[in-house]
């Protein structure tokens, strides 16, 4: 039984309230077909959405099945509509949107019923409605008289205890109305049906009881029910709630009946993404150039640790500091700055690494774990090959190959030698043209590809290096002879003295492989350089004559092949030159320190053997000599004193240490220089790690001066770019993060306008049962599709775009595939729009699920 007690519904308006239910008190039996008949504005509407739950009453109660709803909540509402109540309206109020058949399954979707019940149900219930064959239409492709059929399906199907039907005929002709009242009447046989009609013939004919309003008050009841006391309900009602899939499938037909609005939309939506994906493209792009060259290139650009290294950024850092010095004001005096002081007291920090104690180690047991990572551990040495060609181009055909003479002819010798100082040989290449090859077979393998003839095997063969197209830099073909010096440092004087003011490019020459295969050298061992007289070694290289039998004598270097590197290597940019097989150095090493000059420099260490001194860093005086050797010189000749003379000056600053570089004897522990090669990026970098364990142990055993330092200036540089790379990523990201949240704006708006829009869906879904949280459900559901459609045009459309201005990128720079999305960032570029695009629609979604369904339903 449902009582209506002392019902009271107040309206408030622009100017005070609208009593449109005035102190009505009614009882409905649980089975009878009930009128209301009244005149237009007498609250019949408004009685049956106060009956149906959609509406509040102001005062009094409503009590169902002897339970009073002044406590109901929300949710109990929720409950009872859904369960309880079904309700057909004069305006039909289907989902046009939807199918026939879904807008009757609606309801049960409501109740949690599963998939093939709902089915089976809603079909039964539009059989009922006769529309059994039209289930798959949508409600705007059927009559008046059907939609209502329709609206009563839906409204039976959850088998109501009662149903409400305001004006069901109200837009029918009479005979649907007709047959639409068979209906209603064939329904209410066993439950409870309330109508409100204009129709007072219809009433009489069909309901078993009529009730007349006027101004929300019952003016005659035909049969008014006795209050009777019931039993309290107890039967349980599960609670409603929609799915978010059956949310998800509304939002989705709705946005599929207006495809091209949701094509626009998405795709504004995702220009935003777009830019980003395109940035994010092209930087993942560049740093995996930058890591493939890191990989390639640098990996094979091996740790170089000298003997003594210069450490670069102590350097650069005292020179860029210079103006940030403190206290820096134009005060009345002039004042010095340090530049030049600074510079040398950076030098001055120079590390010198104990490379003996280095050798040792990665030579013994514990330093295994070098030798198995390393692909290749090379020593160098401070050593001095001196190599001449005796057969040169050249007015006296004699030349100095190696250490190359050249620069030296052009007075540019000493200028060279600042530089190699300054700079770690692996990058300064050197002015050499005259270099061993690597030691290491994989290495040997790596950079070179044999043109012709074979590479060296023994001491005395080399191979001839050409570039890429065959060619060698004719300072190479220069600093070999096999082009004419002299020519060469005659034009430079002339240009340097102002006699030619414009120098003719040499011819460029050409050499069949036979001939150059056929060119041989001569190895002079540097002590044969020197002869004893009068109890000091003299240098006999000056005398031109003197020299060319010393080089006649000296062994012949034979070129046995012609190579060049291989496209990969870091040195591809080569000038072209010699290159000896390393067991040459071993070779030269051992015969010199056979010489007898050698032999006496070894066992007297404090003594020169070029001037017969201790050794001294003050230049030669007279004074020093003891009285026998000043009664030697008295019979030297002018010419012989002079050249006593300079022997003496030059030897000021000389060392056992130099000496001995001077005769070309180096101690085979103390490498100059250790190269260790990795074959990856990360094998490099776990090498690195492993120099530092070893500068660790050293500091534990105390050993601190074996504490070896590197520079990796190529690794420090490229690290540089990477961040600026970065950095310039960030601030683009930045940027068109604006358009990103713009476009989440936008669809937030474009979801507004959906809610407008379907505002009596929401009023026909909270009919039905659905929560304010259902409702708003749907609309999130709706910006999650849109939301996943935006990202993934977007990166759809940067995927394209990709191709493009990486083909663009490749035809400019060779560099392939620069721009490709990672997949890690599509996917978050996909979930951070989707987060953006749901919180922009929460608003909106919310004051869907606020609106009042009474005020939903009456909007058109
Ligand atoms: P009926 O259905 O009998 O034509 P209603 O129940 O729709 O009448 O309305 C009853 C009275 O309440 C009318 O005077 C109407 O103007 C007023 N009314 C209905 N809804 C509202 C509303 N939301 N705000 C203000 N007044 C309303
Ligand atoms: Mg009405």
């Amino acid at each position: 039984m449902l009582q209506c007690r002392h019902l009271i519904k107040d309206y408030i308006t622009g100017d005070g309230f609208v009593r449109a239910i005035n102190d009505l008190s009614v009882n409905f039996r649980d089975n009878e077909f009930v009128s209301i008949l009244g005149p237009s504005g007498c609250g019949k509407t408004t009685l049956l959405n106060i009956i149906g739950g959609l509406d509040n009453y102001t005062s009094g109660d409503l009590i169902i099945n002897g339970k009073s709803t002044k406590k109901y909540t929300d949710k109990d509402w929720d409950t009872y509509r859904n369960h309880r109540i079904g309700f057909v309206f004069q305006s039909y109020n289907l989902i046009m949107h939807q199918s026939v058949l879904s807008n009757v399954e609606l309801a049960l979707t409501l109740t949690g019923v599963s998939k093939e019940e709902r089915r089976k149900r809603a079909l039964e219930a539009l059989e009922k409605v006769g529309l059994k064959d039209q289930v798959d239409k949508k409600p705007t492709q059927m009559s008046g008289g059907q939609m209502q059929r329709v609206a009563i399906a839906r409204a039976i199907v959850n088998n109501p205890d009662i149903l409400l039907a305001d004006e069901p005929t109200g837009a029918l002709d009479s005979k649907t109305s007709v047959q639409i009242m068979d209906l209603l009447k064939e329904i209410a046989k066993d439950r409870l049906v309330i109508m409100v009609t204009h129709n007072p013939e219809l009433a009489q004919t069909y309901s078993t009881r009529i009730i007349k309003l006027k101004d929300g008050q019952i003016i005659s009841d035909s049969d008014p029910a006795d209050q009777e006391d019931e039993k309290d309900d107890k039967t349980a009602m599960k609670k409603p709630s929609m799915s978010f899939w059956t949310a998800f499938q509304l939002s989705l037909n709705n946005l599929m009946t207006k495809k091209a609005r949701t094509f626009l939309t998405a795709f504004a939506g995702s220009i935003g993404i777009i830019g980003i994906g395109l940035i994010m493209s092209l930087s993942n792009g560049v740093q995996n150039y930058i890591n493939s060259v890191e990989n390639d290139t640098m990996a094979s650009y091996p740790i170089s640790i000298e003997d003594n290294s210069l450490d670069m950024s102590v350097l650069m850092s005292a020179m860029m500091d210079m103006d940030k010095e403190e206290g820096k004001e134009p005060g009345d005096t002039i004042r010095s700055k340090n530049f030049a002081n600074k510079i040398i007291q950076s030098i001055s920090q120079t590390e010198t690494n104990n490379l003996s104690a280095f050798k040792t180690y990665l030579e013994s047991s514990e330093g295994k774990e070098f030798q198995d990572l390393a692909k290749a551990i090379e020593y160098k040495y401070n050593t001095n090959v001196l190599v001449y060609n005796d057969q040169a181009l050249s007015e006296n055909s004699l030349v100095q190959v190696s250490p190359n003479g050249l620069m030296d002819r052009l007075g540019m010798g000493s200028m060279m030698q600042m530089r190699s100082q300054f700079m770690p040989s692996d990058i300064n290449g050197g002015n050499e043209v005259w270099l061993p090859l690597p030691k290491s077979k994989t290495l040997l393998d790596e950079e070179y590809d044999v043109v012709d003839g074979r590479m060296p095997s023994k001491y005395n063969e080399v191979v001839l290096e050409v570039d890429q197209n065959n060619e060698i830099t004719d300072y190479a073909l220069y600093s070999l002879g096999l082009m004419d010096q002299d020519e060469l440092v005659k034009n430079y004087e002339d240009i340097v003295n102002g006699k030619t003011k414009e120098l003719q490019a040499g011819e460029n020459v050409s050499y069949t492989k036979e001939e150059l295969l056929n060119k041989t050298f001569k190895l002079v061992l540097n002590p044969s350089l020197y002869e004893k007289k009068n109890g000091v070694w003299v240098d006999q290289s000056e005398n031109e004559e003197a020299l060319k039998k010393i080089v006649a004598n000296g062994e012949d270097i034979h070129i046995v092949g012609i190579v060049k590197p291989k496209e990969k290597t870091v040195n591809s940019q080569s000038m072209g030159g010699i290159y000896y097989d390393p067991s040459l150095i071993d070779y030269i090493n051992e015969k010199n320190n056979s010489f007898e000059i050698v032999k006496e420099q070894k066992a007297h260490k404090d003594i020169n053997v070029f001037t017969g001194q201790a050794f001294s860093d003050s230049s030669f005086s007279i004074d020093d000599l003891s009285d026998e050797q000043k009664m030697m010189l008295a019979q030297l000749s002018e010419s012989e004193l002079m050249e006593y003379m300079s022997t003496m000056n030059a030897n000021t600053n000389a060392s056992y240490d130099s000496n001995l570089l001077k005769l070309g004897v180096f101690d085979p522990n103390t490498p100059s220089s250790i190269n260790i090669y990795a074959s990856s990026f990360e094998d490099k970098e776990t090498l690195g790690d492993m120099i530092t364990q070893y500068n660790e142990l050293q500091e534990v055993e105390g050993k601190d001066e074996n504490v070896i330092s590197y520079n990796d200036m190529i690794g420090v540089m490229l690290s540089g770019v990477s961040d600026v790379i970065n950095m310039i990523s960030y601030v683009l990201i930045g940027f068109v993060s604006v358009s990103l949240i713009v476009s989440s704006i936008m669809i937030g708006i474009i979801t507004y306008i959906s809610v407008l829009e379907r505002k009596k869906e929401i009023g026909i879904l909270r009919a039905m049962g659905a929560s304010k949280k259902d409702v708003s459900h749907v609309f999130n559901a709706e910006t999650f599709i849109i939301g996943l459609i935006s990202g993934l045009f977007g990166i759809l459309f940067t995927i394209v775009l990709n191709i493009p201005i990486s083909l663009i990128v490749e035809h400019f720079t060779q560099v392939e595939h620069i721009a490709s999305l990672p997949w890690q960032g599509g996917l978050f570029l996909v979930l951070i729009n989707l987060a953006l695009t749901m919180l922009a629609g929460l608003i909106p979604a919310r004051m869907a699920s606020k609106k009042d369904p009474v005020e939903a339903l009456r909007s058109e």
